[in-house]
């Protein structure tokens, strides 16, 4: 490929509205650019990158021998309704009449039509198990679509699901799946870990993220330093501290602690440190339920927990006016004593005794609480989200935490949708027997963006080589010169015959005769080999194209070639040419 025949509309300007990296670093390269909030064109350079996605996965899918399919993108409501997700799914499914006022959405994901296929064409438990998958264009009405290709309304997916005659079988394929997202991730160069994971509103009974590990990241996780135990902070689960409570010792006592609301501030006045006082959190959910929630000071809320334990979808603090009616004071002083409302209190709770809480009365605390004797708990239970330092809930070790970017999910789904929509076939008694399913999705061109996200330094994207949109890139300082321009046109004929097209090819390759700006010797190249392994490791990302920019010159001997760092007059090149 030559560059003056190519579409590459580079940025001097980061976009306005481009808050991460890789959509800075993605829109100034001419990768992608904005049509509508959410919505991008994939240009050439961008195009390259999600293609190495799309065949590094398709390649791993057909490995681990599930089958391609394409499925459409407009499907009609008649199958939401069905599994009932019509009503359930909120304002990110787009939906939208046909001329005859039909209902259809743009899906957000394929669960319904994939299990529509199967249960209108598998009757037998011979047929099974298999697994469908398919790479296509998604639709999620996104509330706040932003960072590029990270967070779109439309974007690319690889979407699978696996269907089985038992839970044995089911858990076979997911494993299938599970190693085959280790192997994608491997292979396109990223640093990732498979993390437990919340199932969700998708339903299902367990589940991973794969999630690429980027100071940026969405989203928390931890990880032991000693097993292999990795989870989303959402899932991770804590134990009870070991031992009882000690017994009480103080008297409960009311303290004057005027227009003191936070538990920083409380415990600074009564001397004490945050994590020998409760907070009590009221909180509302979906339903107007109202619980309150007791935790050691210094921890924070898992309100994934919460909405398990409640069985509902969301939670909130609840507002000023519930609080005022619960516990008869303004927010900042509750406290669990004479509360009209459920008490339920995280498993730390159990082991202290004598704290301080809120005094439910503006502007005061108690201190030397104790539950059992000053109040009482529903149940002591997991609720606080976990941090680095926690006791791993598998071994002896401790968690550290990480920021990652989910790029891939597995499910393991069971029957919700094969139950919903009758997916059975019979088994070799005979029986109607209820498909188990599985579902396993891969972000593309979350994935191109992560793998920017992870690795750039302040010259812009340094590309794993697997998913770099060209490896060398061969430019002549000065075309007009006859032995530079040959030297040029040589090298570009070997690359190719070595295999390594340019079409396919992160190393830009500057031709030009020796000058003060050229520096150390990086690459000999004699008798037409390349060593681009030793040529990768030792250069210096260039700008935010992410090409990595070399100089060349010839030798008297022109057999004999030299690569010498040319960082600041390669850039003028790019820059004029
Ligand atoms: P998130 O929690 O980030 O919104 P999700 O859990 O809803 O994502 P899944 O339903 O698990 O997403 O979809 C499978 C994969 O599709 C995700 O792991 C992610 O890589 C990708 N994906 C999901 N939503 C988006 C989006 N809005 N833009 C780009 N990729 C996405
Ligand atoms: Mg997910």
């Amino acid at each position: 490929m030559r560059y003056t025949q190519y579409f590459l509309p580079t940025l001097k300007e980061t976009p306005g509205d481009a808050e991460v990296v890789s959509h800075q670093l993605m829109a100034r390269a001419g990768m992608i650019r904005k049509v509508a909030a959410g919505i991008y064109d994939y240009l050439p350079l961008g195009l390259k990158v999600i293609r190495k996605v799309e065949n590094i996965v398709r390649e791993e899918m057909n490995r681990a021998g599930a089958i391609e399919i394409l499925m459409p993108a407009v499907v009609p409501a008649d199958l939401w309704e069905e599994s009932g997700r019509w009503q359930q799914y909120g304002k990110e499914l787009l939906r939208l009449k046909d001329r005859k006022e039909t209902n259809f959405c743009i899906g957000p994901t394929h669960e319904e039509v994939v299990t529509e296929i199967v249960r209108g064409t598998v009757r037998s438990y011979r047929q099974l198990p298999f697994n469908l998958y398919q790479i296509q264009t998604k639709f999620r009405d996104e509330i706040r679509p932003r960072f590029g290709l990270m967070r779109g309304r439309e974007f690319i997916m690889k979407d699978a699901y696996s269907f089985d005659i038992d839970d044995a079988g089911a858990d076979i394929s997911y494993e299938k799946m599970y190693q085959a997202y280790r192997r994608i991730f491997k292979r396109c160069g990223l640093e990732f870990r498979a993390v437990e994971a919340d199932s969700g509103a998708i339903g299902g009974s367990f589940s991973h993220e794969f999630m690429v590990l980027a100071d940026t990241g969405e989203d928390a996780i931890v990880s032991c330093d000693t097993c292999e135990y990795a989870a989303n902070v959402e899932k991770a689960e804590l134990r009870s501290p070991a031992g009882d409570a000690p017994s009480p010792s103080q008297p409960l006592s009311k303290v004057l602690t005027p227009n003191l609301k936070s538990i920083e501030d409380v415990a600074a006045f009564l001397k004490e440190t945050p994590s020998r006082m409760i907070k009590t959190l009221v909180m509302q959910n979906e339903r107007d339920e109202v619980v309150a929630v007791l935790l050691r000071g210094d921890r924070t809320l898992n309100e994934i927990k919460l909405c398990h334990l409640l069985d509902c979808n969301h939670v909130q603090l609840a507002d000023e006016a519930v609080v005022r009616k619960i516990t008869g004071a303004p927010t900042g002083f509750s406290g669990p004593i004479g509360l009209n409302c459920r008490v339920l209190a995280d498993l730390e709770v159990a082991a202290m005794s004598d704290f301080g809480l809120g005094a439910n009365e503006e502007n005061y605390h108690l201190t030397g609480a104790n539950h059992g004797r000053d109040f009482q708990v529903e149940a002591f239970v997991d609720l606080r989200q976990a941090e680095a330092g926690d006791p791993c809930p598998r071994c002896a070790g401790k968690l550290e935490s990480w920021r990652g970017i989910e790029v891939g999910h597995v499910f393991k789904l069971g029957t919700k949708y094969s139950d919903a929509m009758h997916a059975t076939v019979l088994d070799d008694q005979g029986r109607e027997r209820t498909l188990v399913m599985g579902c396993y999705g891969v972000g593309i061109g979350r994935t191109a963006a992560a793998a920017i996200e992870q690795n750039h330094d302040e010259n812009g994207i340094i590309w794993p080589m697997p998913l770099a949109p060209f490896q060398v890139i061969v430019t002549m300082l000065n075309p007009n010169d006859a032995d530079v321009l040959g030297a040029g046109e040589a090298l570009y004929q070997q690359l190719l015959d070595a295999g390594i097209d340019s079409r396919n090819l992160s190393i830009a390759v500057v031709l030009d005769r020796a000058g003060d700006n050229h520096v150390v010797l990086v690459l000999r190249h004699r008798s037409g080999d390349l060593v681009l392994d030793s040529l990768t490791s030792r250069i210096r990302p260039w700008n935010q194209t992410g090409y990595r920019f070399l100089a060349m010159q010839s030798s008297e001997t022109k057999t004999e070639w030299e690569v010498v760092m040319n960082a600041p007059r390669s850039r003028n090149v790019l820059a004029q040419r």
